[in-house]
């Protein structure tokens, strides 16, 4: 049977709690081999042997069960109800040898029982009690029918009584416990659907602080951020391209057709850009109507033919706003990002170069000189 790892510590930590019911064994055992030298015990050394024997047999299985992770097959893995009513069993076939010192050992039914104080339900752990006082009960009942005269009735009876005192009380402290648990459960839960909450908002808050409202592009704020991330990732001879794109009397549109179509213009704008690059490219909204175009690992003319093909792609545009013959159109200054330039330089650098597209007529893309460097 595969295990995962929530799996596999679970199995962990159930091994722990037997090792621990183990050394309750342990304990009860010494004291009924101390009880046989002090004559309490009234077994033969052969009787004692198989009594310790039935012990070791029954907890051998269980340590297999749980080893071999046949555990898991069962409602409650850890076998705590198995483990319980075993040991009770045990515990008072043992008692029935022990005669009038039986009342000293009475207390291991409640700290057998301690053992379901986190795993059993309130009604496991009172029939689990019952079980324990019929078992005790029913040794006074043999001994008064069987063996008259050898108890002082009254007196066990009395330690019968404070027997379901405590075990009474305990079933009341396991519902407490359980209720504890459960609630810091809930809490627990809370907390985790809060965080949950505070992510989503994180990533929300992430999301406003980087992208452009109207266009759904980037930001300048997110493009120089993750320029400079990429320029830190640059091997010595690989560079980026770099353009700057300036839609061509923009404030015409706006001024004739409204500033509606010029709003269209600029989402029609980024969504045509947004199509004609590689996902690991970068666009982003620079400013008004000026936006940037980031790259990878481009040489020059590749940069140019990409530019190109928005650019002629752009001037093809219809708008439902702007009459059928109306070409929107857009200047473009190109530049390269290296491991070692200033990004700032390098942006002025494509600036220089638009403002030259500008002054040659508009409507082209014009490469600074230093990029040919
Ligand atoms: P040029 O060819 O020299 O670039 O001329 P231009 O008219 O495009 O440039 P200019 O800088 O004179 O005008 C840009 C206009 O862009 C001015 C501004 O009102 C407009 N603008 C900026 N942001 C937005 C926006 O979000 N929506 C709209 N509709 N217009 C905007
Ligand atoms: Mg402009
Ligand atoms: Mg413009």
């Amino acid at each position: 049977m595969t295990m995962d790892s929530a799996q596999i510590k679970f199995q962990a930590l159930r091994l722990q709690r037997f090792y621990m019911a183990q050394l309750n064994y342990l304990i009860t055992y010494t004291v009924i081999c101390a009880s046989w030298l002090a004559g309490q015990y009234q077994a033969s050394a052969p009787m004692l042997a198989v009594h310790i024997g039935l012990g070791v047999a029954t907890q051998l299985g269980f340590y297999w069960l749980i080893r071999s992770g046949r555990n898991l097959r069962y409602r409650d893995p850890s076998l705590t109800s198995g483990q319980i009513i075993v040991a009770t069993l045990l515990l008072t076939y043992l008692l029935a040898y022990l005669g009038s010192f039986r009342g000293s050992l009475i207390m291991v039914y409640p700290i057998i029982l301690m053992f379901g104080v986190f795993q059993l339900s309130r009604r496991e752990f009172l029939s689990h009690s019952l079980l324990a006082l019929t078992g005790y009960g029913s040794l006074i009942a043999y001994d008064y029918i069987y063996n008259p005269g050898t108890q002082d009735l009254p007196l066990t009876l009395l330690q019968w009584f404070v027997l379901a005192c405590i075990l009474g009380w305990l079933s009341m402290f396991c519902s407490y416990i359980r209720e504890l648990r459960e609630r810091l459960q809930r809490r627990h839960h809370t907390l985790q659907a809060h965080q949950e909450t505070l992510k989503g908002m994180m990533g929300q808050l992430q999301n406003l602080a980087t992208t452009d409202a109207l266009t759904g592009l980037a930001n300048r704020r997110y493009f120089i951020d993750e320029t400079r991330r990429r320029m830190a990732l640059l091997g010595p001879r690989q560079q980026l391209g770099l353009a700057l794109i300036d839609l061509d009397h923009f404030k015409r549109i706006n001024d004739l057709y409204g500033h509606a179509v010029g709003d269209e213009v600029l989402q029609r704008f980024a969504q045509l850009a947004r199509d004609k690059l590689r996902s690991d490219d970068v666009i982003a909204r620079f400013g008004g109507e000026e936006f940037i175009i980031l790259l990878s690992n481009c040489d020059l003319e590749t940069l140019h033919q990409c530019v190109e093909r928005i650019r002629q792609a752009f001037a093809k545009l219809q708008f439902s706003g702007l009459p059928e013959d109306y070409s929107c159109t857009l200047s473009a200054g190109l530049s390269v990002v290296r491991p070692e330039d200033d990004l700032e330089e390098r942006i002025n650098q494509a600036d220089q170069a638009l403002y030259q597209a500008k002054q040659g007529g508009r409507n082209r893309c014009n490469t600074h000189q230093a990029a040919y460097a």
